[in-house]
Parts: structure tokens; C-alpha cells; sequence
């Protein structure tokens, strides 16, 4: 008797339809179509990424059965996921999940052998498996419209935003370009659309990636060869969202790669969302014909906020966390602290904590305190990480050669500079800093600030690094 890829199924079929509601049976198994069986392999069509999804949540354990009834106990199954182009298809499929079907099959583990082998579907985000799919959106949940409180600094971002997220691919604002300087809500504006892109279109694939893991995911994927599936990851998505845009600057490779993603979104009406602490004229070191991409839809500016959005956001925070806090004391954070809305939360956090915390009433002398540190300390802020990226990239090496074990007299050096800036420039112990630096003792590090100490005195090259090094840092 000779089984084809079709008898198999129908009688896979036939055993899934006995198990099942006729609706959830005519919803997920009729569209599916068998392609092909070799050995004990049968290799089945669905109709989209969605699909294969939910038959791997929800019925997994029952094909299983169907399946190793019918090819015996080293049965697998294949995926062939048709790709959607538009959106129609899509949506269409997907107003007919059943409800039903949960409850019929309890959650199983997933030590069964059905594998897709569809090399389209590798995510980079994890480690390739059968459950691991699933696209996470890497959302913010608690960055949403909701708590993005509006005002004439952000009102055309915010609402080119809400438009979006109503009908993401569906507007002139394709793509979505927000852009303004460091703490100013770029970030919470990109999350807030995905969110309610999330909220209102549930079955959409949503991502969002800061453009720093995008360009550390495509460098891993040249080193492993899977540049492809990389690209093909990218291109599934429904609405990509990319956080901080200028970091692709000088990025030929990564600016090359998203130029084709972007391209295949755009062409197939998904939504692209990008952020950037520049507008795109002031963009440097990005191709022309990504700057001219990133022109097409609109650029929308988040502009520092004026005093009352500052005073709103203050409030609004308060409220949200429970804390009363006199008027008087909120409009001096509101006045004295313009910058950006992240100094403002921190002072207010800051607040927050010695009134909770310490129990202690918040008094306009506090305040005053307070927002003087903030204003005077959040010039700068150096971390030890920093300290050692920049001076490896001064001696253009990389900082794990900086931190290595290797006694080469120039990598030494780059690695005592790095120790002593540590020193000077944050507030770290010797301990802490060996063991950030190289994972070194104390005794090495204060080894490494007198040596500086010494070259600095009498090599003039040396005394050169230094200073150029302290410019760097400061
Ligand atoms: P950026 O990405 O532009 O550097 P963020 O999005 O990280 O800035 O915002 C900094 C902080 O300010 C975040 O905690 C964010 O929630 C808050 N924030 C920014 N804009 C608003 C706003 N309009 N309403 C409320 N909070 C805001
Ligand atoms: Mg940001």
C-alpha cells in the first residue's frame, strides 16, 4: 500500500475532526494543504506565520497523534508557510480564531518531534527552536499613550503617532520618523504606538529593537553565515520599530541591510518607525539613499517641553504614584529644571524616595537642594564601561583586548590609563575598578595610578594621552 502525502492527511484529518469543534476544525485544519511525505516526514502548507503559530499553541498534542497513528513513532511534521503579502489575506484569516478551541486540549510540553524546518522563520532573538517562533515584541508596556502626556513640545509626534498605531501601514506616515534631542520621550512615543498597535491588532507582529541590538544582530549573523535568515526575520515583521537611528552612522553594513528591510516593508504596506536624536538633514555618515527613505513619510519633532507640559508631567507622576507633594514644591522642580523630561523625573523621583523613604516632609529647602544637584550633576556622567570604550577606542583596539591578560606594553598602558581615568573620574573603588577592568585586584589598580602618575611626568607622549583622553571624558 503506497501512502501519499495526501491520504496520510486526510486520515490525520478525519481522526483531528473526531477530536475538535466543527468550527475550530473548519477554521485551522481545512486550509491546510499536504505537500509532501518522504519517509516519515509529511510536510504541510498554512496559510501564514499566525497560523502555524496557533496550531503549535493549541493543537501540537493532537497531531501529534494523528500523526504517529498514521507513520508510526518517529513521525514528524513540516511547516510551509505561505508568506502573505498584503494585509487582506491576513486579517482575513484571522477573524476566525475560535474561542472555542481553548479548553479542549490542556497545555502539553513540547518534547514532540514536529519541527519547522522552514528556515525563513530563524529568530534571532533566541536560541532557533520549535517554541521559540514566536515573535516578542519587546514592548514597554508601561510606556503607553496613556502616561505620554501631551503639550505643544510633542503635539504633532503624538498624534502622527496615534495615527499610526490606528492604521499602521495605512497612513502617509510611513515611515514614522521621531526625532529630538536626549530625554525627551523618543523612546516612549516608539513603545506607546507598538503598545496600542499591539492592543488594537492583536495578531500583527510588532517589534521593537533599539538600532544598537540591530546592528549587534547583523554582525553575529555575518560571523554565522545566516545573513539571510536575518534579512527574512526582519521581513515578517508587520510593524518594525527602530530606536535611535544615528547609530547606524558610519555603519555601512548595517545601513546596506536595513535599506533592503525597509524596502520590502514599505513595498508591502507594513509600518517602519524609526527614532533618531537628529532630524534627518543633520543625520551624518547615513547613505543618501537611506536619509531619502527615511524622508518619505514624516518627521515629527519632540521638542523640550514647555513649563506647563513640565508641570502636568510632574503631577501626572505623582498621581501615578500615589504621592502628595505641595504645589509650591512641584512648580520649583517644574521651573528649575528644563532640560529634559528624564532630569525632571529624576529629581521627582528623587523627591519621592527621601519623603517615602526617609519619611520626612518634603520642604521647598529640600527641593531647592535637590534640583541643585540635579542641574549641577547631570552634565556628565561617567560609568567605568564608558571610561574603557573610549580609550580602547582611542588605541582602536577592543576592549576585550584592553582588558586581557596579555602583557604587550601598549595594551598595558591603554589598560592603566583606563584604570586611572576610572579612579579620577568615578567614584568606584580600586576593588570594584580591577574587577571591572580585567577582573584585577586593588593592588593593580593602585599600581596602574602611579605608574600613570610617574609617565605623566616624564613622557611627554604619555602626558599627550592623557590630555587628549581627559577632553574625551569630560
Ligand atoms: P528619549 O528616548 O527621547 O531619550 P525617553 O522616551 O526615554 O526619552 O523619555 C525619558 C523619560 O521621560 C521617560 O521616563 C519617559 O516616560 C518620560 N517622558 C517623556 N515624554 C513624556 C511625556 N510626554 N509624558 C510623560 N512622560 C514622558
Ligand atoms: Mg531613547
Amino acid at each position: 500500500m503506497n501512502a501519499t502525502a495526501t491520504s496520510v492527511w486526510n486520515n490525520c484529518l478525519k481522526f483531528i475532526q473526531d477530536n475538535i469543534q466543527p468550527q475550530a476544525f473548519k477554521t485551522w485544519f481545512e486550509p491546510i494543504k499536504p505537500v509532501k511525505l518522504s519517509d516519515n516526514v509529511l510536510s504541510i502548507e498554512v496559510p501564514s506565520k499566525f497560523f502555524y503559530e496557533w496550531l503549535e499553541e493549541h493543537y501540537v498534542k493532537l497531531l501529534k497523534v494523528a500523526l504517529t497513528k498514521e507513520l508510526g513513532e518517529s513521525a514528524k511534521l513540516l511547516y510551509n508557510i505561505k508568506l502573505e503579502n498584503t494585509y487582506g489575506n491576513k486579517e482575513g484569516s484571522v477573524e476566525k480564531i475560535p474561542s472555542t478551541s481553548k479548553g479542549t486540549m490542556a497545555p502539553q510540553e513540547m518534547d514532540v518531534p514536529i519541527k519547522s524546518k522552514n528556515p525563513e522563520l530563524r529568530n534571532p532573538f533566541v536560541i532557533p527552536g520549535i517554541r521559540n517562533i514566536k515573535i516578542e515584541s519587546q514592548l514597554n508596556a508601561g510606556y503607553n499613550f496613556e502616561n505620554f502626556l501631551e503639550g505643544d513640545s510633542n503635539r504633532l509626534a503624538r498624534s502622527a503617532g496615534l495615527a499610526v498605531a490606528n492604521k499602521p501601514g495605512g497612513t502617509s506616515f510611513n515611515p514614522l520618523l521621531i526625532f529630538g534631542g536626549v530625554g525627551l520621550g523618543k523612546t516612549h512615543l516608539a513603545h506607546a504606538i507598538g503598545v496600542e498597535i499591539k492592543d488594537k491588532y492583536p495578531e500583527r507582529t510588532v517589534l521593537y529593537i533599539s538600532a544598537e541590538k540591530f546592528t549587534q544582530q547583523y554582525i553575529e549573523s555575518v560571523k554565522k553565515n545566516t545573513r539571510n535568515d536575518f534579512i527574512h526575520f526582519y521581513q515578517l515583521i508587520d510593524v518594525l520599530i527602530i530606536d535611535d537611528v544615528q547609530f547606524f552612522s558610519s555603519k555601512t553594513g548595517t545601513q546596506d541591510v536595513f535599506f533592503h528591510i525597509f524596502n520590502h516593508l514599505h513595498q508591502n504596506g507594513k509600518q517602519v518607525i524609526l527614532t533618531s536624536d537628529k532630524a534627518p538633514v543633520d543625520m551624518q555618515d547615513i547613505e543618501q539613499r537611506l536619509l531619502s527613505r527615511f524622508k518619505w513619510g514624516l518627521s515629527a519633532e519632540l521638542q523640550s517641553p514647555d513649563y506647563e507640559t513640565r508641570f502636568s508631567i510632574l503631577k501626572n507622576r505623582l498621581y501615578r504614584d500615589g504621592v502628595e507633594m505641595p504645589d509650591e514644591i512641584v512648580e520649583h522642580v517644574a521651573k528649575n529644571i528644563k532640560t529634559n523630561i528624564r532630569e525632571l523625573e529624576g529629581a521627582i523621583i528623587s523627591l519621592i524616595a527621601q519623603s517615602t523613604l526617609n519619611k520626612q516632609e518634603v520642604t521647598l529647602e529640600l527641593a531647592q537642594q535637590t534640583v541643585d544637584k540635579f542641574v549641577k550633576n547631570t552634565k556628565r556622567e561617567v560609568s567605568i564601561d564608558y571610561i574603557q570604550k573610549v580609550v580602547s577606542d582611542y588605541f582602536e583596539m577592543d576592549v576585550a583586548t584592553l582588558q586581557s591578560k596579555t602583557r604587550k606594553r601598549h595594551i598595558v598602558q591603554a589598560r592603566q590609563l583606563a584604570m586611572f581615568f576610572a579612579k579620577k573620574f568615578t567614584k568606584a573603588s580600586l576593588a570594584s575598578i580591577g574587577s571591572q577592568i580585567g577582573k584585577r585586584d586593588h593592588a593593580t589598580v593602585l599600581h596602574a595610578c602611579k605608574t600613570v602618575d610617574n609617565l605623566a611626568e616624564t613622557d611627554k607622549q604619555f602626558r599627550k594621552y592623557i590630555e587628549d583622553l581627559t577632553k574625551k571624558l569630560s
